[in-house]
């Protein structure tokens, strides 16, 4: 069975005396170095000179400063910028402040497991990473709970490596409802699996592929958008509470047999095939390569694709439709 702490695994004494240093400020950003300042540690925010986030940090009472300056001063300095400039921001401004004993923490750990950042030897380098996205993340831990995460151990230095990660994420909240243990390699190639494969790859192209069966065969595109999308968070929600089994209980029985005569063909052996494909892209730095030299390139296939996705008529019913539904609105 995997290993997962909870509270009485974690010292946040362990961070007395040590100031935690959040790089960037974004999703993660904001809610780590929020939810840590509240558990009491002493924290600090890096961000770029001129950055739109300086005052919203300020805003927070937070401390802040250039990443320089937070990388000198940070004991613990946890890097929560894109993945993809990283190396960039590492090199430059991190690297040079890196001394003996300090750690460096990740929340997702691409640039670790594929080489691209390469610490210093005397460095503690761990991950604490929150499985959701860092709204949820502050929310949650406001209202006394908390995002579970994943903690992993990339180099062990001081023999401390551990204890340090998981007082962060005492800090952040997730021991409340547990850590659970695994390596940089099978974060880092789960994590690209599944959002590719299934959450956000899988997901939206087999979304797209049923409403323009329907819309292509006739139907009224708001139908459509209902039956194909809309209802999906509905199935989903059931499923999250209790397995497949409770989605099941709550259908009907014409769904239910719909579902185990008609699903497997949408989802033929092929598929799984092309998934495995997909892992081993990833397994073999393929797919992280091309990544990486689409940014280097500044990002012409990603863009183009970004405003190709955007223009499907799925987004325009889809704006409409929402409209007629005021529930929806609150969150925006
Ligand atoms: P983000 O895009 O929301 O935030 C990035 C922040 O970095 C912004 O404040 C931006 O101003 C700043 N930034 C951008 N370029 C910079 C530069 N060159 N120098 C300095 N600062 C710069 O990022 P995020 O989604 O919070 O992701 C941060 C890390 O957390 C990533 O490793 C990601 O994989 C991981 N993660 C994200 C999620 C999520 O749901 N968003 C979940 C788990 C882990
Ligand atoms: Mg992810």
């Amino acid at each position: 069975m995997a290993k997962i702490y909870y509270e009485a695994d974690a010292d946040l004494g362990v961070l007395k005396g040590r100031t935690v240093g959040i790089i960037g400020f974004g999703s993660q950003g904001h809610a780590h170095a929020q939810n840590l300042h509240d558990s009491g540690v002493d924290v600090v925010v890096g961000l770029y000179p001129g950055s739109k986030s300086w005052a919203k940090v300020q805003e927070a009472g937070l401390k802040v400063g250039t990443v320089d300056e937070v990388a000198q001063t940070a004991d613990v300095i946890m890097i929560l910028v894109p993945d993809q400039v990283q190396k960039q921001v590492y090199d430059d401004h991190i690297a040079p402040h890196l001394t003996p004993g300090k750690t460096l923490m990740f929340a997702h750990g691409f640039n670790i497991h594929f080489n691209r950042i390469l610490a210093p030897e005397g460095v503690d380098v761990s991950m604490i990473a929150p499985k959701g996205p860092g709204h949820l993340v502050r929310r949650v831990y406001t209202e006394g709970g908390a995002v579970p995460a994943l903690v992993a151990v990339h180099q062990d230095a001081t023999e401390g490596a551990l204890a340090t990660a998981l007082a962060y994420g005492k800090g952040i909240g997730s021991t409340r409802s547990g850590i659970l243990e695994t390596t940089f390699r099978e974060e880092t190639e789960t994590d690209l699996f599944g959002e590719q494969a299934i959450l956000c790859g899988g997901l939206t192209q087999m979304i797209k592929n049923a409403f323009e069966t329907l819309i292509e065969a006739g139907y009224q595109p708001e139908s459509a958008y209902f039956e194909t999308f809309h209802e999906v968070k509905l199935i989903v929600d059931l499923m999250y509470e209790g397995g497949m089994a409770k989605m099941r209980d709550s259908i009907s029985d014409t769904a239910e047999y719909g579902d185990y005569t008609r699903g497997p063909r949408v989802s033929p052996p092929a598929q799984k095939a092309e998934m495995k494909k997909i892992l081993d892209e990833i397994q073999s730095g393929q797919f992280a390569r091309e990544w990486i030299l689409e940014n280097q390139a500044g990002q012409p296939h990603f863009k183009a694709l970004r405003r190709i996705n955007a223009e499907h008529p799925i987004e325009t019913v889809g704006e409409e439709v929402r409209g007629m539904m005021a529930w929806l609105k609150q969150g925006k």
